[in-house]
């Protein structure tokens, strides 16, 4: 970046209005998404610590945009959220999610289950309908409501108290509820004992920090301490090595995802490792 003078100023200026007009055109051309067809969506397993078993698998949304090609949410989802399609999408996504994982439970052997985790907004918690949303899809789906896990982060629902008893309505059919990145919203311990919710995600950045040192643990502690008082399930994230997975195991989390067991995934790879009939 040149800072000769005033040129540089006006030339950074003008590409900032091109940025600008460029993310407004992706905005507007959002609009087709899911009426054309453009989402998909990929599943990245999550396994139980001890065994390695596919336990569940998290849906991760992708545009494939007819210019630009495959987008990533980070590209979409802030444009979706400021637009209000947001609640759209994450209708077509919870459906699409149901649909996908209600197929693949019927493939698996007498006595194994696997449920599927779904990303939610803080816009979409705003839905005064939410709760009803949600059932209509379980029922057009035929989906079992206690297969499904929504995904919110912990400063949505610390930031918009109203989302609570939405989400109580459907913890009564049998969703879960999971805080997602959990440890990086520092304000909510203070609510965490009153908040409706089953399971912690220990965010990547605390799996990073472990080193087999105590004090590299010292979160990851913390945080299933806190599970185990509170009688809420752990799922740990960005398990990148063994020993991470090692470490998580001798801490008491049960499941984990991460690049270490599988990226996230199209559907026909995530199918390709279901347990089968006939397999142990
Ligand atoms: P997230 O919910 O925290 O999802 C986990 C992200 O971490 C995913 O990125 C995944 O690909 C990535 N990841 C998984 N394992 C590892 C690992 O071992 N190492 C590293 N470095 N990264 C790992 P992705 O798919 O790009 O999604 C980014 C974020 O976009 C998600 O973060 C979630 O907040 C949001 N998102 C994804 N799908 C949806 C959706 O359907 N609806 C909404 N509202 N948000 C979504
Ligand atoms: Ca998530
Ligand atoms: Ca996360
Ligand atoms: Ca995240």
């Amino acid at each position: 970046a040149k800072r000769s003078g005033t040129l540089g100023w006006v030339m950074y200026s003008a590409e900032a209005v091109e940025a600008e007009r460029a993310a407004a055109a992706l905005a507007e051309d959002l609009a087709a998404a899911v009426p054309e067809g453009q989402l998909r969506l990929l599943y990245q397993p999550i396994v139980a610590l001890a065994t390695g078993d596919l336990v569940a698998a998290e849906s991760l949304v992708r545009w494939q945009h007819p210019r630009l090609g495959l987008l990533g949410p980070d590209k979409f989802i802030p444009a979706a959220e400021r637009t209000g399609l947001i609640n759209e999408i994450g209708a077509w996504v919870l459906g699409e999610a149901c649909r996908q994982v209600g197929q693949w439970q019927a493939m698996l052997p007498p006595g194994r289950s696997m449920y599927v985790s779904v990303n939610l907004s803080p816009v979409q918690l705003e839905q005064p309908d939410l709760a009803a949303a949600v059932l209509a899809v379980l029922d057009r789906t035929g989906y079992d409501p206690r297969n499904l896990v929504l995904e919110i982060t912990e400063s949505a629902l610390v930031d918009d108290r109203s989302a609570v008893p939405q989400l109580e309505e459907l913890r009564r059919h049998g969703v879960r509820i999971a805080l997602d990145d959990f440890g990086t919203g520092y304000s909510s311990l203070r609510y965490l004992t009153r908040l409706p919710v089953d399971i912690l995600k220990l965010d990547r950045c605390f799996v990073n920090e472990l080193n087999g040192e105590r004090e590299g643990a010292a979160v990851a502690e913390a945080v299933i301490r806190l599970s185990q008082i509170l009688h809420m399930d752990t799922v740990a994230e960005g398990i990148e090595h063994e020993a991470q997975a090692t470490e998580l195991t001798l801490l008491g989390y049960r499941n984990a995802q991460g690049y270490f067991y599988a990226r996230p995934l199209p559907p026909a790879e995530l199918e390709a490792r279901l347990p089968r009939v006939g397999s142990a």
